[in-house]
């Protein structure tokens, strides 16, 4: 049976923290695309407009569709590559991707990132990507759940994207479409803020592609709105079904975007706000993302998390007070001595760099950090092979012989499973 796009809506918004949006998406039926753009001022979103335009040039419909979108994919990177290479006010940008397109009766998905693919199929939620990020490897592992994963300090760290390195491997994966399908691509600002259960419920039960969207970014900026939301929402139907008057099971919207081509325009992007948002305290060595090699946003996870440090530490002071002024004056004493024992951990700095830390790898509200910085390796953690991260990123507590053991493996470029 061949199938169709029966309606298709596409939102992208600025979020209420961040004062540009870096995301981008690309809507011309049957083809879908979105990009979450990352290296701050405004490189992420030239990088993520790269990979949108690059959808807009065309397929080479010569390639089967897997190949058919990984090329596309791959060129990007080039170019996003090639141009952060040769103008310092873009190095380091990066996008992620994530691009869906439909042929008669099935999907095909090309993936970079941690922005995601979903289906809605009688009424369950399946994710069909899987987030190139270091705690999308940890869940993957089953060394973390997926809720400890929302919380985790290390979310931020990208362990792909696309502009870090001259080539990029591109997921691609197909699979049957059936009438009644509903598919959404988004980035993290909305998967950050709302959950699968509700995401499940609220694609279901609107009669549009445009109430679905509108409602899911009205969620993610109620639930915080931290980061800049995108979603790209459509729904199969059987071709010709449209045509059928009143045929009750499908409802077919069409819009305007559909067959048009759409490339959304993120407001102005003011330079320095890559810091502007950082709230004193942001997680330190944990947010800290490989931002020199563009694979991490720090800007925007750690406006994150300090939209929601914010909105604590307003709960703890209107229940506790003065009580709360002397948790923080323990938490300080505490600090301070915590950071003078002899323990070590490894993590990432704000530049991306594998970083050893002394002290514990948590940090306390307002400011308060249980550790110091003790050396900053050459390493970028976007180099690590998947052994190094999972030894490293894991703040697993050393001693300092350990410690720096391990990072002197790593900057040699040997594995960190303990060989000679
Ligand atoms: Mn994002």
């Amino acid at each position: 049976m061949t199938l169709r796009v029966a309606d298709v809506a596409a939102v992208s918004d600025v979020g209420r923290v961040r004062r540009a949006n870096e995301d981008s998406y690309y809507v011309r039926s049957p083809l879908f695309v979105v990009a979450d753009g990352m290296g701050g001022a405004q490189a992420g979103e030239v990088a993520s407009k790269i990979a949108s335009a690059a959808f807009a040039a065309g397929l080479d419909e010569s390639l089967a569709p897997e190949p058919r979108m990984a090329t596309v994919v791959r060129a990007a990177n080039r170019e996003i590559h090639n141009q952060s290479n040769s103008d310092p006010s873009k190095h380091g940008m990066g996008t992620t991707l994530t691009a869906a397109l439909l042929g008669d009766d099935e999907l095909t998905i090309a993936h970079v990132g941690d922005s995601r693919a979903y289906r809605l199929r009688d009424g369950e939620l399946t994710q069909l990507t899987r987030d190139h990020s270091v705690v999308g490897e940890m869940v993957r592992r089953g060394a973390i759940t997926e809720a400890e994963a929302e919380q985790h300090p290390q979310r931020s760290i990208l362990t792909r994207a696309l502009g870090p390195e001259a080539d990029v491997e591109v997921d691609t994966l197909s699979h049957t479409v059936k009438a009644g399908d509903i598919y959404l691509l988004s980035s993290d600002g909305l998967t950050g803020m709302v959950d699968d259960a509700q995401i499940a419920e609220i694609a279901g039960s609107r009669s549009s592609m445009r109430e679905v969207a509108d409602e899911l970014v009205r969620r993610a900026n109620q639930a915080g709105g931290v980061d800049n939301i995108t979603v790209v929402a459509f729904k199969i139907a059987a071709a010709g079904a449209a045509a059928v008057a009143g045929d009750g099971q499908t409802r077919d919207h069409p819009v305007a975007e559909t067959g048009s081509e759409t490339i959304a325009d993120a407001p102005a992007v003011i330079a320095g706000e890559a810091t502007a948002e950082k709230a004193p305290g942001g997680f330190g060595p944990q947010t800290a993302a490989a931002g020199g090699n563009g694979h991490v946003p720090p800007d925007e996870r750690s406006a994150r998390v300090a939209s929601r440090r914010r909105a604590q530490t307003k709960r703890s002071r209107k229940w506790l007070g003065i009580g709360f002024a002397s948790v923080v004056l323990l938490l300080a004493i505490g600090g301070a001595f915590v950071a003078s024992l002899n323990i070590y951990f490894l993590g990432v700095d704000e530049h991306g760099l594998v970083t050893m830390y002394r002290g514990l790898p948590y940090e306390g509200p307002v400011s308060i950090k249980l550790y110091t910085k003790d050396y900053v390796s050459t390493k970028p953690a976007s180099r690590l092979n998947e052994l190094q991260r999972a030894a490293i990123l894991d703040h697993t507590l050393r001693t300092r012989g350990d410690a720096e053991d391990l990072i002197t493996q790593v900057e040699r470029g040997q594995t960190s499973s303990g060989g000679p």
